[in-house]
C-alpha cells in the first residue's frame, strides 16, 4: 500500500503550492490530456523510487461562525484519519498565530506522526524565528520554501520513514501471476451487484484464503483457467462470501486499490452518465499508469435513445482514456460478462507485453521514415534505437541525439505506431527520450 502523507494547515501558508511540488512531475505527464478533470486535492507523489498519495486539506475559509477548529473537523478529520504522516505547514513569515495553536491541539490528540514544516524560508535556514514554533509541541520546525523547492526532499523523507514498501520481485513471470484487479467506480454504480454476479459463477471457483478475516485483502478465483485477485475494493464489505456495498466512499482507499492492481476496472453508472466523481477517479487511474476497462454497467435500463447520448458523453469526458476498451455490461442479469471477461484479460497482456529492442528500433526507424520529427532551431532530432524500460505500463525509452526537441504530438504518433505493431489495448504506454547531448 502506498503511503499517505496529509497537508494540513490554516489558508495561505503555502500548502497547495507544497503539494504542486510533491505532484509535480505526475502532473506533467498528464497536464495536456484534453478533459482529464483534476481533483486539486487528491494527488500522486514520487520520492525518488517511492510512491506516495498526498492530500492537500486546503481551500477552507474558516467563517466568524464556525470557527477553524469546526471547519477543520469538516475538511480535515478524515485526511488525517486516512494519513500515515501529517505535514503541519506554518508560515515562518506571518509567525505564530492563535489558529496554528488550535490545529497543533488538534494535531497532538491525533495520534498520528505529525511533522511541523515551517514555509516560505527560503534563506532563513539558521534563523532565530524558527525557534518560535517549538512551542506548538510538535517538535523540530523543519525549515521549507515550497516556492522555491528548498528542505522537500529532506522533509518528505522524514515522513516516508517507516512507511518503506517491500520491495515486490518484479514481473519476470507476470503472465503466470494472477490478474490483480480493482473494482472502481461510485457508490450505487453496482460494484458488489457485480462482483457477487462473479463470485457466483459456476465455473468460476472462489476460495478463501487461509487466515484471512471478513475484511480481507483481496479474494483469489480463477475463471477459464486464469487466476484473478480481486483487491479490496473501496466501499464494499465482505460478509462471509458475499460482498455488501457500505455507504462511506473513501478516495484514499480507491487510490490504494488502484495503486495496487495490474487492471482496473471502472465502472459508469448507465442511469446517471458520467459524474465528475467519474472523471476525476478516471483521472487517478490514468496517473497510476495501470491498465483499464471502462464498463457502463445497467445497460439494461436504458433505451436505445440513452444509450446513444451516453456513448457520446462517455467520448468527451473521458476522451483521456481513449486507449480503454469499452463494454457494455448489466451485472444484475449477468450479461456483457464474457466480453468483459476478455477486455480485463488483454488489458494485462497488453500492460505486461515484451517489446523487444529490434522490434521497438525497427518501429521507430520506420515511423521516422514516413515522417521525420520537426526540426527546431539548429536541432533535428535523431532517433537512434529503443528499448523498453517498464512494464504495467509498457514504457519505451528512445535513444538519440536532441531528443529534448522532440514535440509532444509527435510522441504520440510513435505511440501510435507502436501500439498499432503490437495490437496494444487497455494500457497507457510511456514515452520517454534520453539524450546523449
Ligand atoms: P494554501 O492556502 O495554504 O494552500 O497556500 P498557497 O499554496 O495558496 O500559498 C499562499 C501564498 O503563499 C501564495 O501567494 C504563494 O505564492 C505563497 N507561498 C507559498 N510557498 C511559499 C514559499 O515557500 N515562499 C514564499 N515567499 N511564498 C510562498
Ligand atoms: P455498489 O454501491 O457499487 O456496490 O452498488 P450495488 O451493487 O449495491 O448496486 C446498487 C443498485 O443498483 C442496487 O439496487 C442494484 O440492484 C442495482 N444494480 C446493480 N447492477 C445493475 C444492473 O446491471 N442493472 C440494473 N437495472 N440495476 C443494477
Amino acid at each position: 500500500m502506498k503511503p499517505v502523507i496529509a497537508l494540513v494547515g490554516r489558508p495561505n501558508v503555502g500548502k497547495s503550492t507544497l503539494f504542486n511540488r510533491c505532484t509535480k512531475s505526475r502532473d506533467a505527464i498528464v497536464a495536456d490530456y484534453a478533459g482529464l478533470t483534476r481533483d486539486r486535492h487528491y494527488g500522486d507523489g514520487r520520492l525518488g523510487k517511492r510512491e506516495f498519495i498526498v492530500i492537500d486539506t486546503g481551500g477552507f475559509e474558516p467563517t466568524a461562525e464556525t470557527g477553524i477548529i469546526k471547519e477543520m473537523a469538516k475538511q480535515t478529520r478524515q485526511a488525517v484519519a486516512e494519513a500515515d504522516a501529517v505535514i503541519f505547514v506554518v508560515d515562518v513569515r506571518a509567525g505564530l498565530s492563535a489558529q496554528d495553536h488550535d490545529i497543533a491541539r488538534y494535531l497532538r490528540t491525533s495520534g498520528k506522526k505529525v511533522l511541523l514544516a515551517v514555509n516560505k524560508a527560503e534563506g532563513m535556514r539558521e534563523s532565530p524565528l524558527l525557534a518560535e514554533f517549538y512551542e506548538l509541541g510538535i517538535g523540530e520546525p523543519i525549515p521549507i520554501s515550497s516556492a522555491h523547492g528548498q528542505g522537500i526532499r529532506s522533509l518528505l523523507e522524514l515522513a516516508l520513514e517507516g512507511f518503506e514498501e517491500d520491495d515486490e520481485d518484479e514481473a519476470q513471470d507476470e503472465a503466470d501471476r494472477p490478474i490483480r484487479l480493482a473494482v472502481a467506480g461510485r457508490p450505487n454504480v453496482g460494484k458488489s451487484t457485480l462482483i457477487n454476479a462473479w463470485l457466483g459463477e459456476e465455473r468460476l471457483v472462489a476460495f478463501d484464503m487461509p487466515g484471512t478475516t471478513r475484511d480481507a485483502i483481496s479474494v483469489p478465483f480463477e475463471r477459464d483457467g486464469r487466476k484473478f485477485e480481486l483487491i479490496d475494493t473501496a466501499g464494499l464489505r465482505r460478509k462471509g462470501k458475499v460482498f455488501e456495498a457500505i455507504e462511506k466512499f473513501s478516495v484514499v482507499k480507491t487510490l490504494q486499490a488502484i495503486a495496487d492492481a495490474n487492471v482496473v476496472l471502472l465502472l459508469i453508472d448507465a442511469t446517471q452518465g458520467v459524474s465528475d466523481q467519474d472523471a476525476h477517479i478516471a483521472g487517478y487511474i490514468l496517473e497510476s499508469g495501470r491498465a483499464v476497462v471502462i464498463a457502463i454497467n445497467k445497460w439494461d435500463a436504458i433505451d436505445s435513445y440513452q444509450r446513444q447520448m451516453l456513448e457520446r458523453s462517455i467520448e468527451a469526458r473521458l476522451s483521456f482514456l481513449k486507449f480503454a476498451p469499452l463494454v457494455h455490461i448489466s451485472a444484475l442479469k449477468r450479461q456483457g460478462l464474457g466480453p468483459l471477461w476478455k477486455a480485463l484479460a488483454d488489458a494485462h497482456a497488453s500492460a505486461f507485453k515484451k517489446l523487444t529492442t529490434p522490434v521497438l528500433t525497427r518501429l521507430i526507424h520506420e515511423a521516422v521514415e514516413h515522417q521525420t520529427p520537426k526540426r527546431v532551431g539548429a536541432f533535428r532530432p535523431k532517433l537512434r534505437y529503443a528499448h523498453q524500460g517498464g512494464m504495467n505500463p509498457p514504457i519505451v525509452v528512445i535513444h538519440g541525439n536532441s531528443l529534448d526537441h522532440v514535440s509532444d504530438v509527435y510522441k504520440r504518433y510513435l505511440e501510435g505506431r507502436i501500439r498499432a505493431h503490437y495490437g496494444l489495448t487497455g494500457t497507457p504506454m510511456r514515452i520517454e527520450m534520453r539524450s546523449s547531448d
